[in-house]
């Protein structure tokens, strides 16, 4: 199994310049030894790593890296099985980096070479300085794709369930992000009391299954770095054995890529079962699915959840972001999430945006994505109009 392990540390003072080309060196001939690939930076204060590889040879080559006295303060900020390598080619060459060098790294990270977006966003966090709490802002720009019609969707349904779908939108792209689908019945409403009175295992199943509807009307619209969201309740892919297999064979059947599927977990239900959860979760990772943490802000553990299980994006609930501007509380919490989340390279999003002060608030704090009323409502069986006008109004 691959994994990949990303660390931040701090040179010790004691170690000048000098020996900077020999850690790099010494690293480079020993990670060639055990084909750990992966790229290192250096900031002037800091180290930035990361290593790829086999589990057991990414665990021994970490082992070493922690004891070496020329760091301290290793602070892991991800380690998980991944299903590629980010630097397949980067096995003895790594890049060390002082400021002089910046200009170069800049231009590698925002290069085509890095097809994973979370690795990309990690690294462009820690070269902007982000790491080091320095002031974030979001730049709301104009949008880049017009998504200014209604798409209607065929009539495919799931017996007598659909799907509506809500965009979530990007204020720096200037485009939609991702789709999220939403069960409905057939009066166009989220059918809780029939899914409530069915039995487990038949909710799973009937919560797993539907989704081959939700995937496959949307599939035809989706540009490639655009995604569908949907949402699972963790037994439908705990209970359920092959819900892996379903999932990524429904994703080929419509020609998606398995990086094109999110699926939102709410937080209540993964604390739940959590070391069945973390490990179906992290197989369905493996494979290249992202994992949303849906309500975040809810009213559960939020800290130590996120702390156990840090997913690919966190979505702030609606309880956080509504009146955002006038409270104070609010406005520590979600910044302090961005702050987590820009230096662990989870996306946020913003849920439930109603009004241009709401927005304007949440812009400010650094979120970038967004999804509400005031983009688009969940649209039954189409994919609704995007009203953009919102993003310049509220622009500061
Ligand atoms: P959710 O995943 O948090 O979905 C967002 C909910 O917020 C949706 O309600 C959406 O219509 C609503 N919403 C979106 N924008 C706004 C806004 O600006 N203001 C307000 N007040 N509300 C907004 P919906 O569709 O009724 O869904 C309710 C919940 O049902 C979802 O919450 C999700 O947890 C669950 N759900 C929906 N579809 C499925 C599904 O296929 N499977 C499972 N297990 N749960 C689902
Ligand atoms: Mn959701
Ligand atoms: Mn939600």
């Amino acid at each position: 199994m691959l994994r990949q392990i990303i660390y931040t540390s701090k040179v010790n003072p004691k170690n000048e310049k000098a020996c900077l080309s020999e850690i790099s060196q010494a690293s480079a001939h020993n990670n060639s030894l055990r084909n750990i690939t992966g790229i290192l930076f250096f900031d002037g204060k800091h180290f930035f790593q990361i290593l790829e590889g086999f589990s057991q040879d990414v665990e021994k080559t970490f082992d070493r890296i922690k004891n070496d006295i020329r760091h301290y303060e290793v602070t892991i900020i991800f380690d998980a099985a991944i299903r590629s390598r980010d630097f397949p080619d980067w096995n003895s060459s790594m890049v060390m980096t002082e400021v002089s060098e910046w200009e170069y790294v800049k231009t590698f990270c925002n290069s085509a070479e890095l097809k994973s977006r979370k690795v990309t966003s990690i690294i462009n966090s820690f070269i902007s300085g982000r790491w080091n709490s320095e002031k974030r802002f979001t730049k709301l720009s104009r949008p880049v794709t017009n998504h200014s019609k209604v798409v209607n969707l065929n009539e495919r349904s799931y017996g007598n369930f659909s799907f509506a779908y809500q965009p979530i939108v990007d204020s720096v792209q200037g485009n939609v992000s991702s789709y999220e689908a939403l069960l409905r019945d057939r009066d166009k409403v989220f059918p809780a009391k029939y899914i409530e009175s069915l039995p487990a295992q038949q909710k799973y199943h009937f919560d797993l299954h539907s989704k081959e509807v939700a995937i496959s009307k949307v599939a035809p619209y989706l540009e490639s770095h655009q995604a569908v969201s949907i949402n699972l309740l963790p037994g439908a892919f705990i209970d359920i054995d092959s819900a892996a297999d379903f999932i990524l064979n429904q994703m080929s059947i419509n020609s998606l890529e398995p990086e094109q599927l999110i699926i939102e977990v709410t937080e209540s239900e993964i604390i739940r079962d959590f070391q069945r959860f973390k490990a179906k979760a992290d197989a369905l990772r493996t494979k290249g699915i992202l994992i949303a943490m849906d309500d975040f802000g809810a009213g559960y553990a939020g800290l130590s959840t996120l702390a156990n299980f840090p997913p690919d994006k966190i979505k702030l609930d609606r309880n956080l972001v509504f009146n955002i501007q006038n409270d104070g509380v609010k406005q520590a919490l979600v910044s302090a999430v961005v702050e987590f989340s820009t230096k662990l390279g989870i996306i946020v999003v913003a849920e439930g945006v109603e009004d241009k002060e709401e927005l304007r608030c949440l812009a400010n704090l650094g979120i970038q994505r967004f999804q509400g009323y005031l983009f688009a409502k969940p649209c039954y069986d189409c994919l609704p109009f995007v009203t953009w006008e919102s993003f310049f109004e509220s622009a500061v």
